[in-house]
């Protein structure tokens, strides 16, 4: 059950990785994949996730093409996040498995559209901010709820220097993360998402880093988000 959840999260993080790519380009959401830089048309076995990579040992069938290495990142990462669903799933109540489940969902869907554009479509939040209104069961929690958001967003509204160091995407979703979510569990995601972004940045001294060019800090809050569950 457990290596089946695996699955699932591999291939999630699959299809969310070619919607996120297709959807701000505007082109075809249905048809199979093609190689980025040949335009050929993918084969079966070169669309199962994880394991077409290592076969095609992370190159392109025909032009030899490195294949992204971030794909198959993304993939692994997704799979353990949705290990621990399954577990979810297997031991605790079900509305905290739709919960977990909504908010796994969004989270790989932002993080590719974030790591392809630096970019999130706000409305994207909606669900889970509906969600959150659903199982608040007092007043006083929804005050206090509204409340961290408030002074989350101003924190960080000050912190990113008009979108420098932080953009504003990144911004509405750690602010919709504080309205759903209590101080401590905040703070971890931030502490965990910051420092792997840290480590990222100290070691990854490709181009990107050096001409100054965005990261994409999205990627780095879902990882945050998941370790924070331990
Ligand atoms: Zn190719």
């Amino acid at each position: 059950m457990l290596f089946l959840g695996f699955i699932c999260g591999a291939c999630w993080a699959s299809f969310c990785g070619c919607l996120a790519y297709r959807l701000p380009l505007h082109l075809n959401l249905g048809g199979r994949s093609c190689c980025d830089h040949c335009a050929r048309q993918l084969r079966w076995f070169e669309l199962i996730p994880i394991l077409s990579y290592l076969l095609l040992r992370g190159h392109c069938r025909a032009c030899q093409t490195k294949i992204n290495p971030a794909l198959i990142i993304g993939e692994c990462l997704s799979g353990l996040f949705a290990l621990k669903l399954t577990q979810i799933f297997l031991w605790q109540p079900l509305p905290l498995f739709i919960h977990s489940l909504l908010w796994f969902g969004c989270l790989i869907f932002l993080s590719y559209l974030d790591y392809y554009t630096q970019f999130i479509y706000p409305a994207l939040l909606l669900p889970l901010i509906i969600h959150r209104f659903t199982i608040i069961t007092t007043t006083q929690i929804l005050i206090s709820q509204l409340l961290l958001a408030g002074c989350c967003f101003m924190a960080l509204i000050i912190i990113s220097q008009n979108g420098r160091l932080l953009g504003f995407g990144d911004i509405e979703l750690l602010t919709v993360i504080a309205f759903c979510f209590d101080l401590n569990y905040l703070l971890h995601i931030l502490l965990f998402g910051s420092g792997i972004a840290l480590i990222f940045i100290l070691f990854h001294h490709n181009k990107a880093t050096k001409k100054h060019l965005p990261i994409p800090f999205v990627p780095f809050i879902t990882l945050g988000f998941y370790l924070a569950q331990f």
